[in-house]
């Protein structure tokens, strides 16, 4: 395939406003819309990240992607229709580099989506798959990981020991925005 410009599409960063914009259905699913899951999956994986939404690529359109366990799920338009339990586990983004901290999640989702073909599914999804499911459903809705963490549970990820121990510094959620938005690029 030749060079387009969804090869030039990047992850953007805390602070971008289409983070904050909610993103618009899509309704077709078209070829242009197949090539930026395309792209989307690319920088997924060489972010190592389990989770990506169009959002993250200053694209306010409701497609997104998760891969767990080898299992790519590309969502169109998904929509949660119920959602039960609820299970406090650890989160990060791949828009907030290094920051992580606790949030609530269900335990069990259901979401209706479209598929790469624009035939609409319904998928069930627990655990991992469930978290990942909100949060790019969160992104799509404008809403970020930190503004559900549990904030005294909020930790920059500096490193790793020789042992491969990670090597945590707490934060306030104040302080870890401020560092965001501080380092970002200037934009017209
Ligand atoms: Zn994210």
């Amino acid at each position: 395939m030749s060079r387009d410009h969804y090869d030039d599409l990047t992850i953007v960063r805390y602070g971008h406003p289409a983070l904050r914009e909610k993103a618009v259905p899509v309704r077709r699913v078209t070829d242009s819309v197949r090539r930026l899951i395309e792209r989307m999956v690319e920088l997924m994986r060489a972010a190592r990240g389990l989770g990506l939404a169009a959002n993250q690529l200053g694209i306010p359109q409701r497609v997104a992607v998760v891969e767990i366990d080898d299992r790519f799920t590309p969502l169109i338009d998904p929509e949660i229709v119920s959602a039960t339990g609820s299970e406090t586990g650890e989160e990060g983004c791949l828009s907030l580099p290094r920051l992580y901290g606790n949030v609530p999640r269900p335990t069990r989702v259901v979401v209706r989506a479209r598929d790469l073909f624009g035939k609409r599914i319904k998928l069930t999804a627990d655990g991992m798959m469930a978290r990942a499911l909100c949060h790019e459903i969160d992104h799509l809705n404008a809403k970020l990981f930190v503004d559900r963490a549990d904030e005294s549970s909020l930790y920059w990820l500096m490193g790793h020991t020789e042992e491969g121990e990670p090597i945590t510094q707490q934060t306030t959620l104040e302080d870890a925005l401020k560092v965001f938005v501080a380092a970002r690029p200037s934009e017209k």
